[in-house]
């Protein structure tokens, strides 16, 4: 009897346990202050960090279990409130948004349940190694160099580069888990976790070895605002600087440490590594040469834009707003343009939701392809990021009624949609309601405003006659695919005085409306007008051509249509109405 009593508890317990894990909301609390101290120590690999955070309970309950996320590479020390230490029991968790493929849970204990929309302040010490690791890509079969180009992160003694959430976890998080094998789960975690921050701010000092007086310490960077100073100047030296994100926004906080030389000029400072020189001065100068077209169309910046070296020749890129970290190894000022006219878009204007935010910044780089080779090398350029986002309009290609909401542009969290069917987006409003008045809708537009997806949108309309609230219903706030055009037919009519009248009938028989250019080609030229044509509608045109029209062409590709094979119609001479 005894025994069985014993058994019972055993089976409670494990009942209390599992009901506890049910219960656990990781994503209750939004960190909204960040004010942690980080020792690098290159040569071990090392971080050490201590500071506050500050958690504010978001959920409609009140949460007696806070759970803090670090690394798995990174073991916690202590967690404390109010000066008195808290109890918590670190485990293991397997997530792929951290480069490792698992996080350091610490599950804390609060003296006292915190009430929604209360906070607390605890006071945290972490330390560990960060060294190279893909795990999370070669787990899931990435050949293991691939997998490096793409999570290079790591400190080391030549080199250090870190990435934060969806990279290394070096600062506390709380996230439910996010699987690469399971679809877009890494990129909406992150994208929920970078939504929940985007009010927090962040203020981190960093530290790294003394260096005796004769020798030149690293230099530090990170992508917020910063500040950089050696204190005493004689022997030894002690490197450190602070970097502050007021508020975080969109960003991903880095930091890199490395023997980096300074290109600085008034649009962009560029921290290269002293064998990339060459390269450098060929992007500033890209930069500097970008910007006046940035400036036309996005304003002045706001901040400078920073870019730095990464030693791996092969890394990946990574943007986090006007920062940059790429491999500083070509010189080609065409590509340089192309990057800079990006990354200066960042510098110049920002916005929380990313199809306005990354759409725009794709935009810009349309724009720099035409100023720089003329419409057509911008539609190419489109073009290639149309295939991406095409091909999965393709796979849902019966919408479901939770696809049209959660692949709209303004909940996507799928970066082939945010960013290039965003630029296809406002390139095509670019053409429908003309440069200046979407210049000034961009004008006037200010983050902090911007609580409601409407905004934008509002603005646009607000500078132009034409009604734009269908094209954004198609577009923007629902995902209904894409158009499909066919001309349906084109009938030519010789005129009294000379030429020839041609009416043209285009279909549409997408989901989607665009407001499209309709060409009618003949010997010696060609004639473009504008047509609107609404979803699973028919719109008609005339067109007043000098001689016998051959050929009319829907689309000159700046639409992003599903099918672009039926474009074209002849016209069979003879087929003329007097
Ligand atoms: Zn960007």
């Amino acid at each position: 009897m005894k025994s069985c009593f014993k058994h019972l508890g055993f089976i409670c317990i494990l009942c209390a346990s599992a009901a506890n894990a049910i219960t656990l909301d990781r994503e209750a609390f939004t960190f909204i202050s960040y004010d942690l101290n980080v020792r690098v120590e290159p040569e071990q690999q090392r971080l050490g960090v201590r500071g506050k955070i500050i958690l504010r309970n978001d959920s409609q309950t009140p949460q007696k279990i806070a759970v803090l996320q670090i690394s798995s590479s990174l073991d916690w020390r202590s967690v404390k409130a109010g000066n008195k230490p808290l109890q918590f029991v670190s485990q293991p968790y397997s997530s792929d948004i951290d480069h490792t493929g698992a996080l350091s849970e610490a599950i804390i204990t609060l003296p006292e349940a915190i009430a929604p929309k209360s906070t607390i302040e605890l006071e945290v010490a972490y330390e560990g190694v960060i060294v190279l690791d893909a795990t999370r890509l070669t787990r899931i079969g990435a050949p293991e160099d691939q997998a490096n180009r793409s999570d290079w992160d790591q400190i080391s003694a030549k080199f250090t580069a870190v990435r934060g959430a969806g990279y290394v976890a070096w600062y506390p998080i709380a996230t439910e888990v996010a699987n690469l094998s399971e679809g877009n789960s890494v990129f909406e975690v992150l994208g929920r976790w970078k939504a929940r921050e985007a009010g927090s701010s962040m203020n981190i000092g960093f530290a790294s070895p003394t260096v005796a007086g004769d020798a030149t310490p690293p230099v530090s960077f990170c992508g917020g605002d910063e500040l950089h100073a050696i204190t005493h100047e004689g022997s030894p030296k002690f490197p450190w600087s602070r970097c502050s994100y007021q508020p975080l926004g969109l960003a991903v906080p880095a930091f890199t440490l490395a023997d980096y030389e300074i290109v600085d000029r008034p649009t962009i400072t560029i921290y290269n590594l002293p064998e990339h020189a060459v390269a450098a001065e060929s992007y500033a100068d890209a930069a500097e040469k970008a910007s006046a077209l940035i400036t036309e169309w996005f304003g002045a910046q706001r901040r400078k834009a920073e870019t730095a070296d990464l030693a791996r020749p092969d890394a990946a890129p990574f943007e986090s707003g006007p920062l940059l970290l790429t491999p500083l190894m070509n010189s080609d000022s065409k590509l340089a343009g192309l990057v800079a006219a990006h990354q200066l878009t960042h510098a110049a204007f920002s916005s929380p939701r990313p199809w306005i935010d990354e759409g725009l910044a794709h935009f810009a780089q349309a724009l720099y392809l035409e100023q720089q080779k003329g419409r057509q090398a911008a539609l190419d350029y489109m073009g290639l990021h149309r295939a991406a986002f095409a091909e999965a309009a393709k796979q849902t290609a019966a919408p479901r009624s939770e696809d049209e909401v959660n692949r709209a542009l303004v909940n996507t969290t799928s970066e082939d949609l945010y960013r290039s069917k965003a630029m296809c987006v406002w390139w095509m409003l670019r053409d429908m309601i003309g440069e200046p008045a979407l210049k000034k809708a961009l004008a006037a537009y200010r983050p902090e405003e911007d609580k409601e997806p409407s905004y934008m949108p509002r603005l646009v309309q607000a500078q132009t006659q034409r009604d734009v609230e269908w094209f954004f219903d198609d577009w923007v706030y629902r995902d209904r695919g894409l158009p499909d055009f066919r001309v349906v037919s084109a009938f030519p009519r010789k005129m009294l005085t000379e030429g020839y009248m041609i009416t043209i009938t285009v279909e549409n028989l997408g989901g989607a409306g665009a407001d499209v250019p309709v060409t009618v080609r003949f010997k010696g030229g060609e004639m473009t007008k504008r047509l609107e044509v609404r979803a699973k509608s028919k719109g008609v045109i005339r067109v007043e051509v000098p001689t016998l029209a051959e050929q009319v062409i829907v689309n000159d590709g700046s639409v992003p249509e599903s099918d672009m094979s039926n474009n074209t119609f002849k016209i069979v001479a003879g087929e003329v109405s007097k």
